[in-house]
Order: C-alpha cells, then sequence, then structure tokens
C-alpha cells in the first residue's frame, strides 16, 4: 500500500452490506483538492445510491455526500483554499462550468448532474476523498464538525426552497417530514419569520418537533385534522421519502400557495388534479443548491445557531448506521466520525 492509499467502505454490488475497500487515490486536476475526512453525514440518499435507485452509481459504491475535514492537497488552478482549511463537501462535488445552468450560477441545475456527484469516483464513508475546490466551503469557525457535515447536504436542501419561497417572512408553512431533513426545515423556516406546523405520520415526533421549533403539530393519518386544515397553508416542503396522501396535502394548501418536494418520494404522486385546477395550487421541486447559496446557508445557520440534531458514530459503524436510517430510527441524523474510529485497510489489501 502506498502512503496515500485511501481506506474506505463500498458496496461491491447493488444492495449489498459495506465491506472495507482500499483503493488508489484518484488523480487530481488542476481545479480539485484532496480532504482527509474526518465526518460524514449518513443521507437516505446514500441508501438510495447503494441501491442504485437513480441508476446512476458505479460499483465498488463509496457512498457519503454530507463531508467535513481538512484539506491536504491542492491542484495548481485552486483559488481560496490551501492545505490545512476546514471545508465542508455536500452532493455536488463538481460541474461542467460551462453549460447555461453553470453560466448563470445554478449549477445544481447543471446538464451533467449525473456526473457531478460527490460520490464519483468515491465518495465521503473513506478516509478522504478529492473534489472540485469550487466545491468545497470554508466553514465558520466555532460551528461543529459534526453539524455543519448535515448542514451540506440536508441543510441546503431545505434552506434553498425556502429562501426562495419563504423569506417574506409571516408566512404559514408545513413541512412535512420530521427527519434528517424536516429538522432543521422546522428550525430554517422558524428563522425566516414563518409560523410552522409539522406535518408528520408519528404522533411521538409532536414533542420533538415543537422543540425543534414548530408552532403547530398535525397528525397526517389523522383524516379529522386533514380535513380540518384544508386552505390554510402558504406553503407546504415535503421532506419524506415514503408515501402520502397527496391529495389530502394539496387540500391543505391556500389558494395559489405551492408544494416542494425535496426529499426523493420512492412512490409515484398520485392526486386530484381538479384541486390543482380550481385553486391554481402549484407543485415544484428544489434541488440541493448553488455555491452561492451554500456560502449564505452557512453564514444563515451560523447567525441563527440552527442546529442539526446528530448522533455520532464511528465509521467503522456504517452498516449499522445504514440500518438504523433504513428503520427511520436516527434522530435525527446519524454522522460517521473518523476520529471515533475510521476505516481499516481492507483484509486482502
Ligand atoms: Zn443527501
Ligand atoms: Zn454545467
Amino acid at each position: 500500500m502506498s502512503l496515500k492509499t485511501v481506506t474506505g467502505f463500498a458496496a461491491k454490488a447493488a444492495g449489498q452490506l459495506l465491506e472495507p475497500f482500499t483503493y488508489e487515490p484518484p488523480e487530481m486536476g488542476e481545479h480539485e483538492i484532496r480532504v482527509a475526512i474526518t465526518h460524514c453525514g449518513v443521507c437516505y440518499t446514500d441508501i438510495q445510491g447503494i441501491d442504485d435507485h437513480f441508476e446512476i452509481s458505479t460499483f465498488p459504491f463509496v457512498p457519503g455526500h454530507e463531508i467535513v475535514g481538512t484539506v491536504s492537497e491542492v491542484g495548481g488552478a485552486v483559488s481560496g483554499l490551501k492545505t490545512g482549511d476546514r471545508v465542508g463537501i455536500g452532493w455536488q462535488g463538481r460541474s461542467c462550468m460551462s453549460c447555461e445552468w453553470c453560466l448563470q450560477g445554478e449549477e445544481q441545475l447543471c446538464q451533467d448532474i449525473d456526473k457531478c456527484g460527490t460520490w464519483k469516483p468515491y465518495g465521503g464513508f473513506a478516509s478522504s476523498v478529492v473534489v472540485d475546490g469550487r466545491f468545497a466551503y470554508p466553514l465558520p469557525a466555532g460551528m461543529p464538525s459534526e453539524a455543519a457535515a448535515v448542514l451540506m447536504c440536508a441543510g441546503i436542501s431545505v434552506y434553498t426552497p425556502l429562501r426562495r419561497y419563504a423569506a417574506g417572512g409571516s408566512l404559514k408553512v408545513g413541512i412535512v417530514g420530521v427527519g434528517g431533513l424536516g429538522h432543521l426545515a422546522i428550525q430554517f423556516a422558524r428563522a425566516f419569520g414563518c409560523e410552522v406546523t409539522a406535518v408528520s405520520s408519528s404522533p411521538e415526533k409532536e414533542e420533538q418537533a415543537r422543540h425543534f421549533g414548530a408552532d403547530h403539530f398535525l397528525l397526517s393519518r389523522d383524516q379529522a385534522a386533514m380535513r380540518q386544515a384544508r386552505l390554510s397553508f402558504d406553503l407546504l416542503l415535503y421532506t419524506a421519502h415514503g408515501g402520502s396522501d397527496w391529495t389530502a396535502l394539496l387540500y391543505s394548501l391556500k389558494t395559489n400557495a405551492r408544494l416542494v418536494v425535496v426529499g426523493f418520494p420512492e412512490n409515484q404522486v398520485m392526486f386530484d388534479p381538479l384541486e390543482l385546477v380550481v385553486h391554481q395550487f402549484s407543485m415544484t421541486g428544489s434541488f440541493i443548491g448553488s455555491r452561492a447559496e451554500m456560502k449564505e446557508m452557512l453564514a444563515f445557520a451560523r447567525e441563527h445557531g440552527i442546529t442539526p440534531k446528530v448522533e455520532l458514530l464511528p465509521m467503522s459503524q456504517a452498516n449499522h448506521a445504514i440500518e438504523r436510517v433504513k428503520r427511520n430510527q436516527a434522530r435525527y441524523r446519524i454522522v460517521l466520525s473518523n476520529e471515533m474510529g475510521g476505516p481499516q485497510p481492507a483484509i486482502d489489501a
């Protein structure tokens, strides 16, 4: 093994458990940096990546895209970063920088987005990662690394649509799903001055949702309560990945209001289009955020004390962490730490 050999955890094929995986460090381009990873969050999208749900995974697949670490090497064309800087990295690790979306500063919409993931070639469940330095963000001093890690995907995914549609303040916002994304969305929506309702199928999440700042709690399986909520929200942010009664959710929107999907629901979205027409509802998606929004989100999170609730585990327990996320047992985000025990070299390396 060379000194720089990377140790990580990989699924060898779709749907398999992660195994120790040792690999030669990827070649670095002139715009790229190498980052020694201290922390990496576990996002539901990692599990969908392991399962090749999006049909873009390559195997062996090293998941992980809520990364915090220390810059250990910089390419010749990198500016603004140096060895030793603490940075955060999210799902997007590069972009083409030349399509119409990249040119207008919306790199998250890059037309080559399937080639832009931090997962390519290998992600953050590892000792180090290589990304384009323009997609690594210096972290505010004093922000704990495990908290910053979660902001890099869960945080930006909910910050961007709330900033776009709810920053006017005093809107009635419903956050659907109180999980990794939802518990941050409640906090961001409150910080934007909104009246926040947590909408969840789990009654036991009410107390925590209120603790995160929700003014109200709406149990989505309570049909009477859902009927009572008819025409009440200016904005619904859908952060869950399970199925939902989409028609009931749409009914809870005010006329001209909007439902924004940020989770990756695994079921088809079914609803009665009549309500869409009569009340002029809009449904839209929102995908992570641009580089400018990442920087803005980090500053906003620090200013308003937005704090993910994190369970810290050694990276060597990556499979256990994934199992807990699959069983919906993470409260509310698991972050893997190399400082507590990272990947060991594979036995056959
Ligand atoms: Zn993610
Ligand atoms: Zn592009």
